[in-house]
């Protein structure tokens, strides 16, 4: 029995705990919504602090149990490797899965799960690589080495933009390492997180070292976040979320890696590339219907090509095609939630009042029903200091803002409360290491625009968050390191005096 599309339209998905389907404490169940339709397709567990609780023990049971801590590091990554090839053989339906729960369309959603083998393997070859160290401990016959353990239960809540590949990025370093999980997804996209629990499950994880509580996130999410069993929280949503989460988890002092919203600046010089740079920009933050945390929503252009590139934006942001988003030749999806689609409304509204220009889109395209569309909108005449040019919109907007000269150019990019991503086109490459060097963002695209990869450390500065994923960072992340000191001299040592020497 797998949760596939098919089985679960239409019908009820339960919590996965302990390597087996539980029904909730509270017995209720509510609906997820296609956001191309606006219809429920099926229900998902209401999971409370109960069966957080619950998973939270399993999950502690396991850390527990040889079948999982006595695994060597080569067979923890074998597991990996046959959960890769099961993601694999499930690409399509994993896919299908997401853009019914999103509404993200199957071009994205395909290229997603497609990766997500890789991004496995990634971390599966780095299981039996991680190690402590043996340091040149300033004391006569003494040795000092180090170990890299796994930090215990990590607490994994995801949002509802890119569930599967988000929760992989904590999941994959943490299985890797040899931690226990307990994921919450979003109340509004459960059952890709179910699916992977079951593919992981059949690629032979012992039972608890992957769970998942769907529910809400003020029940499940807010139980998760204060549980005294959870060593780590891997959150990734928004910064107003994330500080309530930061909050709680402060009461265990529980150390959190925080993965927020973005404001992200993308830059246009005048010697750029300018058809690439089209390119990257209306990549940049149309993907996803511009749900994406590193959406390149405020885009500055030098002031001499400014009216120029407004018009190429604007003319490439009319002519993507907008439909129903499992048609391979969809361009644009809807929004994932209805709730998305009032605040985009809000904010076209507030830019506005404030003064900025429609240069294409700007309300919802003549498709039929009850889906959450809105049309790809580019402002012009924008200003760094507009509310939609300050504030994550999370969806299809862009703000064209031009700048003078790389000082005004840094000033603005950097007056934001956000340090997610950056990234600028030019061809003079001493310019585009100045920007690189001088912008407040974790990432710094030169001449491309979301090129994400396993191996490049992912995460914000300032209001994004802190910690990091990807790479050798990841595993930082989910580990902690033990100082382990032996006095092999064979030497008396004054009891009362510590040993400097
Ligand atoms: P949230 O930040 O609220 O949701 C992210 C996750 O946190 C979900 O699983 C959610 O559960 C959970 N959650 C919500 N409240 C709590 C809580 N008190 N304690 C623990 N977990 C909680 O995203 P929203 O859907 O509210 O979106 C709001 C804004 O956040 C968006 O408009 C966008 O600007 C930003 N955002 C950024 C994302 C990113 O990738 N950086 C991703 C998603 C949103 P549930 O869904 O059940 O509420």
């Amino acid at each position: 029995m797998k949760t596939t599309v098919s089985r679960i339209a239409g019908h009820a998905t339960d919590l996965f705990v302990d390597g087996a389907w539980r029904k909730p404490a509270s017995g209720r169940y509510f609906a997820s919504y296609d956001p191309s339709t606006g219809a429920p397709w099926y229900e998902a567990a209401d999971g409370g602090e109960e069966d957080v609780d619950a998973a939270v023990n399993a999950a502690t049971q396991a850390l527990q149990d040889a079948a999982w801590n006595a695994i060597t590091p080569t067979r923890r990554g074998g597991l990996m490797h046959r959960l890769a090839a099961l993601i694999d053989d499930n690409k399509e339906d994993l896919a299908q899965m997401e853009t019914r729960d999103n509404g993200k369309i199957i071009g994205e959603t395909r290229a997603q799960t497609g990766y997500l083998p890789d991004y496995f393997n990634y971390f599966a070859g780095m299981a039996d690589k991680i190690h402590g160290e043996v340091l040149p401990i300033n004391k006569t016959g003494m040795l000092n080495f180090t170990m890299r353990e796994p930090v215990g239960v990590v607490g994994v809540i995801v949002p509802w933009n890119s569930p599967l590949s988000i929760l992989a990025t904590a999941l994959a370093p943490c299985l890797a390492v040899g931690n226990t999980v307990v994921a919450k997804p979003s109340e509004h996209t459960s059952a890709s997180a179910l699916a992977l629990a079951e593919l992981c499950m059949e690629a032979g994880f012992p039972a608890g070292v992957v769970n998942v509580v769907s529910g809400y996130g003020e029940s499940a999410g807010h139980a998760l976040s204060r549980h005294p069993g959870v060593a780590k929280i891997a959150f990734t949503g928004g910064t107003d979320t994330g500080r309530k989460i930061a909050s709680n988890a402060a009461a265990n002092l529980t150390p959190c890696t925080l993965e927020l919203g973005g404001k992200s600046p993308h830059v246009i010089f005048d010697d750029a590339d300018l058809e690439r740079a089209v390119n990257g920009v209306v990549a940049g933050i149309f993907a996803a219907a511009g749900q994406t945390c590193v959406a390149g929503s405020r885009c500055f252009v030098h002031e001499s090509i400014y009216d120029r590139m407004v018009d190429r934006v604007a003319a490439r942001a009319r002519a993507i095609r907008i439909g129903r988003p499992e048609d391979p030749n969809t361009q644009l999806g809807p929004l994932a939630l209805q709730s998305q689609l009032e605040k985009v409304q809000r904010y076209v509204q507030y830019g506005l009042d404030q003064g900025a220009t429609l240069a294409a889109g700007g309300g919802r395209p003549p498709i039929k029903g009850n889906g959450w569309y809105f049309q790809p909108t580019v402002f012009s005449a924008a200003r760094n200091d507009m509310k939609i040019a300050r504030d994550e919109i999370f969806g299809p907007v862009v703000c064209m803002i031009s700048f003078r000269d790389e000082a005004d150019l840094i000033a603005q990019a950097n007056d934001s409360v956000y340090g997610l991503a950056a990234g600028v086109w030019t061809r003079d490459i001493d310019r585009a290491l100045r920007f690189a060097r001088a912008v407040d963002a974790g990432t710094v695209w030169v001449n491309t625009y979301r090129s994400a990869s396993f191996v490049s450390p992912a995460g914000g500065f300032k209001w994004s968050g802190y910690g990091k994923h990807n790479g050798f960072e990841a595993v930082r992340e989910y580990t902690r390191v033990k100082s382990v000191v032996i006095d092999h001299s064979g030497l008396g040592r004054d009891a009362f005096v510590i040993q400097l020497k």
